[in-house]
């Protein structure tokens, strides 16, 4: 399975991808995005936030 991931040393936590998948991507206690924990991640939304993101630090990993 394809899991997104999220290179956190190029991240600036602009939350766009938390805008873009709520689902998906959330900023967690601690100020860092998390990917959560789904058993099939919206590839559509997923993919937004991948082309979203300024930096490009949003990726999908093979599990
Ligand atoms: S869109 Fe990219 S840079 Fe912005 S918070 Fe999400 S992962 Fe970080």
């Amino acid at each position: 399975m394809k899991v997104p991931a999220v290179e956190l040393s190029e991240c600036i936590r602009c939350e766009i991808c938390t805008e873009v998948a709520p689902s998906v991507f959330r900023l967690n206690d601690a100020g860092y995005i998390e990917v959560r924990e789904l058993d099939a991640y919206p590839a559509q939304q997923v993919d937004e936030a991948i082309m979203a993101c300024p930096v490009d630090c949003i990726y999908w990993e093979a599990q």
